[in-house]
């Protein structure tokens, strides 16, 4: 008999311009109680946290915040302290970096959260992964989904343009973590949700066929890119895992994290990996490398200002990363199957 299911998925999501505003009137209704913290750094905070912290404060919530400058243990560690004294629900208003603290601080201290992202660079935004340094490893910890996500596209809209297109760069990596979970399925008999592989292929379509929309960064194209990572955090949800959005395109970029003397953007590496793992998986590696061109996004190692050495020792050592996720990599490629691809790809 099949083991019981669980799905996780946030309650309420609201999307558009000057939602922000809107923040209030979620926290009431979703009843999270009327002590607050916001977790921003000092960007965000003045860009976002200032608006959510003067919109919660208006409805006579208690609102402390509390500004962090990396996503690392220390951080989160702090953040629990203030948790503890007397909060109810925490608020994530930033990129990445302030979502992942907010996330795992609630997750331990088994509080809700709510995701304002600031910026659309990642799919972390909308799942129940956290990255945080410190742990070891690069690679992500499974906590909660956000209670809700308040994603004020207006606000997004004025992050960088280079990270919308990272957003665009950890969406198109669901093409080969799908193709690597279908292999695992196969190969090791590993769960597979078609539910979960279909949104996820979807929400990386949606990219691949509005690419020339959401090149010129409009508030149409921070749409497309929101709800296509919201989406690929629902699949997320469904498969309770990463599966449908993590394969070995992620394992190459943590394994960059690792080892480059300054990495590129989460989204970016992922891009990159993704027309790599694509041309293992003998599919259209190149419409992928021009969709991304199309965005903006990086094709190769002179766009992620990594050198070519970093690249192949990556692609040599990822899949010893997380060993227990099946991909295509498999036992790992040698130094010279590495060149071979990474030039057969004109990665670098
Ligand atoms: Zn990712």
């Amino acid at each position: 008999m099949k083991e019981p299911k669980r799905i996780e998925l946030p309650r309420e999501i609201w999307m558009g311009p000057r939602v922000i505003g809107r923040v209030a009137d979620v926290c009431s209704r979703l009843c999270l109680g009327k002590r607050a913290l916001i977790v921003s750094d000092s960007l965000t905070f003045q860009i976002a946290g200032n608006r959510v912290h003067g919109s919660l404060t208006k409805k006579n919530f208690d609102v402390k915040y509390v500004l962090v400058e990396r996503a690392n243990i220390r951080a989160v560690t702090r953040v629990r302290r203030l948790v503890r004294k007397e909060i109810d629900f925490l608020l994530g208003v930033g990129g990445g970096k302030c979502i992942d603290i907010a996330k795992l601080a609630s997750f331990y201290e088994s509080k809700p959260f709510i995701s304002v992202p600031t910026a659309a660079s990642h799919d972390g935004i909308a799942s129940a992964r956290a990255s945080i340094k410190g742990r070891g490893h690069p690679a992500s910890i499974e906590t909660h989904a956000p209670t809700a996500i308040i994603a004020d596209t207006l606000v997004i809209k004025s992050a960088p343009r280079r990270l919308l297109a990272a957003g665009c760069g950890d969406l198109i990596a669901n093409f080969t973590a799908v193709r690597d979970w279908e292999l695992a399925r196969r190969l090791r008999g590993e769960p597979y949700s078609e539910y979960a592989a279909a949104l996820s292929l979807m929400s990386a379509q949606l990219i691949m066929e509005n690419a020339n929309i959401i090149r010129q960064h409009t508030e149409e194209s921070v749409r497309k890119v929101v709800k296509a990572l919201i989406s690929s955090g629902v699949a997320m949800g469904i498969a309770g895992s990463s599966r449908p959005a993590s394969g070995s395109e992620h394992l190459f970029s943590h394994a960059l994290d690792l080892l480059a003397p300054q990495p590129a953007l989460h989204g970016e590496q992922c891009g990159v990996g993704t027309i790599m793992m694509m041309y293992l998986h003998g599919g259209d590696w190149q419409a992928i490398r021009d969709a991304l061109r199309t965005i903006g996004c990086p094709t190769n190692a002179g766009g992620l200002n990594i050198p070519a050495k970093y690249i192949i020792k990556a692609l040599t050592i990822a899949h010893r990363i997380r060993p227990e996720r099946y991909t295509v990599l498999d036992k790992g490629l040698s130094k010279h199957a590495a060149e071979r691809l990474a030039i057969k790809t004109g990665v670098i």
